[in-house]
């Protein structure tokens, strides 16, 4: 504890507010931003030095020292935010970092359409205003087998839409196996609170059978909600009704039924993928057009987990339903931008040729990769980063790890790939993944497991990432001095 005088010396000490902004190391920050921020800065960071001092906390209370705290709150204002990082996580739909890492097909296509006027809304062929939701229809409809389609701002923003068109002030009927939470505070009752709809569960957490839905359903019901349970797994003894089953039992009661008052099926699928990929095994996601065949009315999924665009939500089903969804309010306050669209676009183009798809998607293509070529990567990484550091500062080695698909896909697909594995004879493995995401200018996210530094070389994009990679680990060893 710092006495009483010891800490009215301190105080007597602390500088002028005009000392601290005078000091050369604010010269940068008063060069390019407002006198009035580099002036709050200075006043705040002697304050909080004062505050330090009072609070008896261990603080250097010279001009120069308050300066670089000030400046390290400007820094703010210079460096962006939101701003590039380098996956060696091996977690390869990373939500954190951005889900899907956009094909080249589809930054050309935005970059394209941001830096002109665009057909945005425009029909060029009838030389009169257009429709936003055409750009992406045709394609979403010839790959999923839809009449139609509608694509909004996530998944989640469809899930929304969906209920409050179709089942506000009615029932929808759920299984409690399906009653998932996504993350992110998504959570099925509290969506279905949200558009108004009336939840009513069946089944049991493990098993629900078709008579559960059958018995439950009335005049009121007006939908059978399917959710892919994205990110969990039910094992062992389970039982859930698939949506041709449900289709048959939404047939049986909508023959009762006048016209305009059917029971629908709708699946959100989260995931959504268009693809059966080779590395998804046994624990194959359900395609979207697969759905739409079992006899769904309506499917929905994300644009940018196992589709690998941009974030979006897509809706596909029938014209008579989609349309109807694109007369919801809802539809102007959650439609995509011209960015999204451009993106989104350009992505589904791609996967008109499957196997184009897999080569210039990045997601697919990193999902898809034999473990050889992640191999050849990963002993890449560590000549490149046995050029920069020596026995003297780590032990490196190329290791077979396992990655995931992340996204909420596939949890129980263990996907092999290539580790370097980094122990460390200087430094600590701790202190090094601190450096590398917080000091060196490009973030790198790794992996630390018992004591050690794994770099994931499936999610590694390319030769740049490699040299950054090793450039990092060289600059932490150089920070920790002989
Ligand atoms: C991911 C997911 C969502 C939310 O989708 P976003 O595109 O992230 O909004 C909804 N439902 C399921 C089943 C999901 O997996």
């Amino acid at each position: 504890m710092v006495q009483t005088d010891q800490k009215n010396a301190l105080l007597r000490a602390l500088p002028k507010v005009d000392d601290v902004l005078h000091d050369a190391k604010l010269a940068r920050y008063a060069e390019r931003l407002p006198h009035e921020l580099v002036l709050d800065a200075a006043r705040r960071a002697v304050g909080q030095t004062r505050a330090d001092v009072l609070a008896g906390r261990d603080v250097q209370v010279d001009a120069a020292s308050v300066a670089r705290m000030a400046a390290r709150s400007l820094e703010a204002y210079l460096v962006p935010s939101l701003r590039r990082v380098i996956n060696a996580s091996g977690v390869i739909v990373h939500t954190n970092l951005g889900r899907s890492v956009l094909a080249e097909e589809a930054i050309q296509a935005v970059n394209e359409v941001i830096r002109g006027y665009s057909t945005l809304e425009y029909d060029i062929d009838n030389m009169a205003r257009g429709s936003r939701h055409a750009h992406c229809e045709k394609l979403l409809c010839a790959l999923t087998g839809a009449e139609a389609a509608i694509a909004v701002n996530n998944n989640a923003a469809a899930v929304m839409m969906v209920l409050s068109e179709f089942a506000a002030g009615h029932e929808a009927i759920v299984s409690r196996g399906e009653l998932i939470e996504i993350g992110g505070s998504f959570r099925i009752p509290d969506i279905m609170q949200q558009s108004h709809a009336t939840m009513v569960e069946v089944g049991t957490t493990n098993k629900t059978h078709p008579v559960d839905y059958e018995r439950a359903t009335t005049p009121e019901t007006a939908m059978y909600l399917k959710v892919h349970p994205s990110n969990y797994r039910l094992i062992g003894f389970t039982e859930n009704v698939g949506v041709d089953k449900l289709h048959e039992l939404a047939a049986r009661a909508n023959e009762a039924r006048p016209e305009g008052s059917r029971v629908l099926v709708y699946e959100d699928q989260g995931s959504g993928a268009f693809a059966r990929l080779s590395s998804f095994g046994s624990y194959a996601e359900p395609t979207v057009s697969e759905s739409l065949a079992a006899g769904a009315d309506l499917v929905s999924f994300s644009g940018d987990k196992l589709l690998g665009g941009p974030q979006a939500g897509i809706i596909v089903g029938s014209k008579e339903l989609i349309d109807r969804l694109k007369k919801n309010p809802l539809a102007r306050a959650l439609r995509l931008d011209k960015m999204t669209l451009a993106a989104l676009e350009a992505t589904l183009r791609l996967y008109l040729d499957p196997k184009a798809a897999i080569e210039k998607i990045p997601t697919l293509r990193m999902l898809e990769e034999p473990a050889e070529r992640t191999k050849e990567r990963a002993e890449k990484l560590e000549r490149s980063l046995a050029g920069y550091i020596s026995a003297d500062d780590a032990r490196l080695s190329v290791v077979p790890e396992i990655a995931r698909a992340g996204g909420g896909a596939l949890p129980m697909c263990d996907i092999d790939t290539y580790c370097v594995k980094v122990d460390f004879v200087r430094g600590d493995a701790l202190g090094c993944t601190r450096y590398l995401e917080q000091e060196f200018p490009t973030p790198i996210i790794t992996r630390l497991k018992n004591d050690a530094v794994y770099c994931d070389c499936r999610t590694v994009l390319d030769e740049l990432e490699i040299e950054l990679i090793a450039q990092a680990f060289n600059a932490y060893f150089e920070g920790l001095g002989e």
